[in-house]
């Protein structure tokens, strides 16, 4: 069974081709600038390399069949016919507390989404385009739902409740929702195999730390907390993103810089975070290489990241009386060793031990274990895929 998973940004869309029985990808990319001047499309299959299509994409009714030209294309494609795709996978940020696990896409579904737009008026529209414009090209073929928010619907009601009225709540949806939770599950998913544990008796802490980071608390398989909230804004603080802090900072700012909502939202979404901080850049990369040069607030804005993940251990240790194994994954957590080891230091009162060499020059883009194999808790970095998780969801769920 072959499965087109679809991810659209707002002028992006990635997309990958799964063979869901061979777990092979067949072949992925990625259109950027999507009705923006200078749209390209950079498709790449394993056995062809990449290429690159530049033309203009007026929406992404435009941008799925250049895809779709690019995956029967017989030099560059991947597939003979577009009838060789089963079914297509969505990704969408959020769905609320309609949905706590993928679905099959109906009109009455997407009508709900449609609904949970105001929690996501960044993301979810843009989700909705990608699957309007496959519809409109791949009428008969069944599409799946994929919820960034679906994973963390089993935390309990004292996580998600903030200290608002209640009615907050009830009359506004303001809850703490969570996201990256295809890509929590997916690594809960593994490190329950590699812990080789009864899974209801397991502890996880998954740390998802990229661009945007979360970090989630997994009890018995299952989010019983999570450090983004009721937007992806919530938790340690991410490139651009704040982060925790006082709300009474939010007043403060809009009165101090006379910022409207739109400026404290950008303010606190585009310009804080790492990059705030820093003054440098939002990408862990350079902030290395500065703070080795001697730059301090890049040094600053490593550190405040390293010890915000560290308390969100520390406290999801404490909700769930222990933990078994500490996962890093995404753009930071695979691959920058020095922030793993920040993180993890000091965390021995907790029986952490890890093999600190080991940490420094284990392969990266593999599943590993960097912890001392007497150590309590186990310390694992597993790659995310949350596509492929995306494409078994939906195998899954049509066949
Ligand atoms: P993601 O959002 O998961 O794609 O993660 C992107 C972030 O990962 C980038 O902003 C970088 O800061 C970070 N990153 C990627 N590769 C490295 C690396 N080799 N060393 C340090 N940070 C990295």
């Amino acid at each position: 069974m072959k499965v087109l998973v679809v991810n659209c940004g707002s002028s992006s869309l990635k997309y990958q081709l799964i063979d869901i029985d061979t777990k092979n990808v067949l072949a992925k990319g990625l259109c950027e600038r999507i009705g923006i001047d200078g749209s390209m499309l950079t498709h790449k299959t394993p056995d062809k390399g990449s290429v690159e299509y530049k033309e203009y994409m007026k929406d992404h009714t435009y941008a799925i069949r250049m895809v779709l030209a690019a995956l029967v294309d017989k030099d560059t494609g991947a597939i003979s016919s577009m009838d060789e795709i089963d079914a297509v996978g969505h990704r969408i940020v959020h769905g609320g507390e309609k949905f706590s696990q993928s679905v099959v896409i109906t009109d009455e579904m997407l009508r709900v989404v449609e609904e949970l737009t105001e929690l996501a008026p960044l993301h979810n529209p843009a989700n909705l385009m990608g699957i309007h414009a496959c519809k409109a090209i791949m009428p008969n073929v069944p599409m799946v739902a994929v919820f960034d928010t679906a994973f963390h619907q089993t935390m309990p009601e004292e996580a998600y409740l903030y200290g608002l009225p209640y009615e907050a709540y009830t009359e506004l949806m303001i809850r703490r929702y969570g996201f990256h939770g295809t890509s929590h599950k997916y690594v809960t998913g593994r490190a329950i195999e590699m812990l080789n544990m009864d899974a209801a008796d397991t502890r996880i802490i998954t740390c998802h730390l990229g661009n945007g980071s979360s970090i989630t608390a997994v009890k018995g398989g299952q989010s019983i907390d999570t450090s983004m909230g009721f937007t992806p804004l919530e938790g340690v603080p991410m490139g651009t993103r704040c982060g925790d802090m006082d709300p009474a900072i939010v007043t403060y700012l809009m009165d101090k810089l006379g910022l409207d909502t739109a400026g404290v939202n950008a303010y606190m979404n585009k310009k804080s975070g790492v990059l705030g901080i820093s003054g440098v850049s939002s990408d862990f990369r350079d902030l290395g290489d500065a703070a080795k040069a001697g730059n301090k607030r890049a040094a600053a804005a490593l550190s405040t990241f390293a010890y915000n993940v560290k308390k969100y251990i520390g406290s999801y240790a404490a909700a769930m009386n222990g933990v078994d194994a500490i996962v890093f994954t995404a753009g930071i957590g695979e691959n920058d060793r020095t922030m793993r080891e920040t993180i993890l230091k000091g965390l021995d009162y907790l029986g952490v031990d890890v093999d600190f060499d080991y940490n420094m020059s284990c392969p990266r883009g593999e599943e590993v274990v960097i912890s001392k194999p007497d150590s309590k808790v186990k310390v694992f970095v597993i790659p995310t895929d949350e596509e492929m998780m995306i494409a078994h969801d939906t195998a899954r769920l049509v066949k």
